[in-house]
């Protein structure tokens, strides 16, 4: 089995700034006033502003070569999966359908009471969500609850049954691709070394060296959108 964990590094040449690189999110917010929990309790205003801003944004990135590279893997090969910590959507619009998205989806809004009220926002969905309140308006459920983005914000736990899958299928892989993530974010970053123990063979791509490189058996130096589709072509 091939498993893929992708990072923020894969949406990087979609126009999609990472958290920690040079121009990463976290240099210019901090994320204390924008992704946890207590933010949300004190200024949800501000924390719905930041989201919307990102969708914005997001909203005119398109899937690159290396998204687009591993829709085809699931597409021609049984056995591939696909695990990410990225909320921006792109591996379905680049045509996955299989998705482990470890930090939630930034274009999905849910009650922040988990009453199960959850509406699938992005500009592409099918029929489109009822829009969460105006843009200067705080959006309510229909239980009296405020909505939030479903995104992991830092102090929550991810979805046990999303990283449960995740983990069952490190453990049974053969090889793992280690793409544009900085192995800083556990648990993602346990998942190469789990399917490293279970004796599957470990490739980091990045364009720099991360905490994971050591435990990588090949490390494959560049953007993904070039070595993802270059390492497709000598399968
Ligand atoms: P990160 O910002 O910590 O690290 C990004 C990594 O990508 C770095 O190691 C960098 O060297 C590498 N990289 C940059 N450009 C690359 C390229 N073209 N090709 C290959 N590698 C490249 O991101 P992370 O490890 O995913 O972890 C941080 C958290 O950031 C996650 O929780 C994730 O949810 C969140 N995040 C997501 C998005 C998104 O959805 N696109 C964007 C920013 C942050």
């Amino acid at each position: 089995m091939l498993l893929a964990l992708t990072g923020a590094g894969i949406s990087a040449e979609s126009g999609v700034p990472t958290f920690r690189g040079a121009d990463g999110l976290w240099r210019q917010f901090r994320v204390e006033d924008l992704a946890t929990p207590g933010a949300f309790a004190r200024d949800p205003a501000t924390v719905w502003e930041w989201y919307r801003w990102r969708r914005d944004q997001l909203a005119r990135a398109l899937p690159n070569p290396g998204h687009e590279c591993l829709a085809r893997l699931e597409r021609r090969r049984g056995g591939f999966s696909l695990v990410t910590q990225n909320v921006d959507g792109l591996h379905r619009r680049a045509g996955s359908t299989v998705v482990r998205e470890l930090h939630g989806n930034i274009w999905r809004t849910v009650c922040s009471r988990r009453c199960g009220t959850v509406i699938d926002e992005s500009p592409w969905a099918d029929p489109p969500g009822a829009p969460a309140g105006r843009p200067d308006s705080l959006p309510a459920c229909a239980c009296g609850a405020l909505l939030r983005p479903d995104v992991v914000w830092f102090g929550e736990t991810l979805d046990q049954r999303v990283l449960g899958a995740a983990i069952d299928e490190a453990e049974s892989a053969d090889v793992v691709l280690v793409v544009g993530t900085s192995g800083l974010v556990y648990p993602a970053a346990a998942l190469p070394g789990v399917a490293r123990r279970a004796g599957a063979t470990v490739i980091e791509i990045n364009v720099e060296a991360t905490p994971l490189s050591g435990e990588a058996d090949i490390v494959l130096r560049g953007p993904a959108s070039v070595v993802l589709p270059a390492l497709e072509a000598r399968r």
